[in-house]
């Protein structure tokens, strides 16, 4: 099994005060997200490889630095795949972001649009799609809602990035959390691009909504395009995994449609990190 949605952070070095307040709002109930590297190795032992982020979005006080997940990921190199973090609204992002790829050795980038509070049609960020396009970096995209205040919902729709997928046709791209709740959008945004990718991470403990999701990309014929993740620390591997096995659970015995087996043990096999281009 793969990951490819984890992350790695202090919050009392990485995030603002009110940030800290905030993600409260996320599970309901309050939550300590600094991830030390014993707990996470423990926390990461269901899969083979995992991909570990950041984040960097000055306008909601997020800000990890790439050397700290180089650091991070060095501890246990076969395993962890480190991913540099962009936020193109502050200065010396393109220089950040080749330090991080062709000295600290990243494989993959995290992007937050809503979070850092741009378009991901914003012309400044066209030098990071190209970048990755011809380097192999895939972009791994927040999509979908938060509990950030200061995050524009308008910034994150999913078709925004049907856009970026027709000017960089190369460049592998991963849609996290399904765009949820604009989940059919970005199912629709997946089925129409080969390099774009969505995760499910963060979406079992919304057990009606997730169920809807996997009947829908079943629908649309999208279920070999996504991808498992667990947003960790949000959400731990085991209720992650064994979410997506009870998917069913939520309708009973009903004669409603059913997730497949396929569906579910195909997003558990999926090896994502050869169709991302890092195999
Ligand atoms: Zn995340």
């Amino acid at each position: 099994m793969q990951n490819v949605h984890s992350h790695a952070w202090d919050q009392q070095l990485h995030f603002d005060p009110q940030t800290v307040r905030e993600t409260d709002l996320s599970r309901g109930y309050p939550l300590d997200l600094t991830v030390p590297f014993e707990t996470f190795v423990e926390e990461m032992a269901p899969f083979e490889r995992v991909a570990v982020f950041g984040m960097k979005a000055r306008l909601n006080g997020y800000w990890v630095p790439d050397q700290f997940i180089a650091e991070f990921v060095a501890r246990a190199p076969d395993k962890l795949v480190g991913f540099a973090s962009c936020d193109p609204t502050q200065d010396g992002y393109m220089e950040e972001l080749i330090e991080a790829v062709e000295r600290l050795g990243l494989r993959g980038l995290k992007m937050g649009p809503m979070y850092a509070g741009f378009d991901p049609r914003d012309p400044r960020c066209d030098p990071v799609y190209g970048y990755c396009q011809r380097h192999g970096v895939p972009i791994l995209f927040h999509s979908g809602t938060t509990f950030n205040r200061a995050a524009p919902l308008g910034l994150t729709r999913p078709w925004l990035f049907d856009d970026v997928a027709i000017r960089y046709p190369e460049l592998r791209m991963v849609l996290a959390h399904v765009g949820h709740p604009f989940c059919e959008e970005c199912l629709v945004v997946i089925r129409k691009h080969p390099h774009v990718y969505a995760d499910i991470s963060a979406l079992y403990y919304r057990p009606w909504q997730f169920y809807n999701i996997l009947i829908a990309a079943q629908e649309y014929r999208v279920t070999h395009k996504l991808m498992f993740g667990t947003d960790y620390p949000f959400a731990t591997s085991r209720e992650s995994i064994e979410g997506l096995r009870n998917a069913n659970h939520v309708i009973g015995d009903s004669p409603l449609p059913r997730v497949s087996g396929e569906t579910i043990e195909g997003i558990l096999e999926r090896d994502s990190f050869a169709l991302l281009g890092i195999g």
